[in-house]
C-alpha cells in the first residue's frame, strides 16, 4: 500500500514537471533550461542614476499563461508614458513596479487595442494612480475587461483621445511620439463592421514610434504579418530603429522577414512569459540583432542620452 502511494506520488510529480517545461504555445527553448548569472533588479529600477536621459522599461508581468505587454517610457525632463498595462491578474505586480519606480502620476497611458492582454490592468492603475491624457484607437469591442475599462475611467472623469496614423506628439521638450497605424480609413472600416476577429483587432494595434535625437524605439503591440507589410509598403523609411519591441510577443503570426529588413534593430525585445517561436528568434539574430524576451531576462532597461544607447536587462543568462 505504501508503494503504491510513493509510485503515484512520483508519476503525479513527473506529470507536473513535464506540464510546467511545455506550456502551450512554446515551443523549444524554455526558461527552465537557461541559467541565471545575475541579477541586477536595483540597476533596472534606478532613476537617479539615469536622469535626464530617455529611460524605456519593458516590465515583466508573471502570470500562468498569458501576462500582456506594459511598457513604461520616462523623458529626460521628467515627463512620462505607459504603453499597456497586461492583463487584469497582473494589475498588481505592475503597481508594485510603478511604486518602486516612484510613479504616482502619469502623462500618457496608452491602451493600443482593446484586448486583455493590453489594457487589464488599467483595472487596477485607473484607481491607484492619477493619468492626465489616455490615448487609444477608436474601436468597437464587446469584453467584459472592455467595458469595466471603459467604466472606469468615465468613474474616473477620463475622456479617451483618439488617434490613428498621422497623429504625433511631444512627451516633454524633446521626445517625438509617433502613430504609423492604424489609418484612418482601416479603423472606419472596422467600425462599420459586425464583427471583428482577434486578428483583426490586432491588426489595428497602435504602432508607436518614440525618436529621441540619435535613437528611436519602435513598439508594434500585436499586429501580425498583414500589417507589417501594410508598414513596409507605405512606412518604409520610417522603420528603421534601434529598437524593436517585437510584434505580439515574438509569436510566429508575426515578424516577416520583410518586416525585419526594414526594421534593422539592434535590441529586439519580446514582452512574453513564455518564449513564443524559435524561428522567429533565430530570425532576429540572423539578421545581426540582440534578442531579449522579459520571461527570460525578466524587467528590461533600455537608456538613451541622444547619442549613446545601453540596455540593461534585470538577469544577465548564459543558454
Ligand atoms: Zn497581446
Amino acid at each position: 500500500m505504501f508503494h503504491r502511494l510513493v509510485y503515484i506520488l512520483l508519476m503525479l510529480l513527473v506529470m507536473i514537471s513535464l506540464m510546467v517545461s511545455i506550456s502551450p504555445g512554446s515551443t523549444v527553448i524554455t526558461t527552465s533550461s537557461i541559467e541565471t548569472v545575475t541579477l541586477n533588479t536595483e540597476e533596472v529600477f534606478d532613476t537617479k542614476q539615469n536622469e535626464g536621459s530617455l529611460q524605456v522599461r519593458y516590465l515583466h508581468l508573471k502570470a500562468d499563461r498569458k501576462s500582456g505587454d506594459s511598457i513604461f517610457i520616462q523623458s529626460p525632463d521628467g515627463y512620462t508614458m505607459l504603453i499597456d498595462a497586461g492583463m487584469v491578474d497582473t494589475g498588481e505586480q505592475l503597481d508594485r513596479y510603478l511604486d518602486h519606480l516612484s510613479v504616482d502620476q502619469i502623462d500618457y497611458v496608452i491602451a493600443t487595442h482593446p484586448h486583455h492582454d493590453h489594457i487589464g490592468g488599467y483595472h487596477t492603475l485607473l484607481q491607484s494612480r492619477k493619468i492626465d491624457t489616455l490615448l487609444m484607437p477608436e474601436l468597437p469591442h464587446t469584453t467584459e475587461v472592455y467595458s469595466v475599462f471603459l467604466n472606469k475611467m468615465i468613474e474616473k472623469n477620463i475622456r479617451p483621445t483618439y488617434v490613428k496614423e498621422g497623429d504625433r506628439f511631444k512627451l516633454g521638450e524633446n521626445i517625438d511620439v509617433e502613430f504609423l497605424s492604424p489609418s484612418e480609413g482601416e479603423l472606419e472600416k472596422a467600425r462599420k463592421e459586425k464583427k471583428l476577429s482577434t486578428r483583426d483587432i490586432n491588426n489595428l494595434s497602435l504602432v508607436i514610434k518614440v525618436t529621441y535625437q540619435d535613437h528611436s524605439f519602435l513598439f508594434t503591440s500585436d499586429i501580425y504579418q498583414k500589417q507589417e507589410k501594410q508598414l513596409v509598403h507605405f512606412k518604409k523609411e520610417l522603420l528603421d530603429v534601434d529598437v524593436l519591441d517585437a510584434p505580439h510577443h515574438g509569436d510566429s503570426t508575426s515578424s516577416s522577414q520583410a518586416f525585419i529588413n526594414a526594421v534593422k534593430p539592434r535590441y529586439t525585445i519580446m514582452s512574453a512569459n513564455i518564449f513564443q517561436s524559435d524561428k522567429v528568434y533565430e530570425r532576429y539574430l540572423k539578421s545581426g540583432s540582440e534578442v531579449y524576451a522579459t520571461s527570460i531576462h525578466g524587467n528590461i532597461l533600455v537608456v538613451s542620452d541622444g547619442e549613446t544607447i545601453r540596455i540593461i536587462p534585470e538577469k544577465k543568462v548564459k543558454r
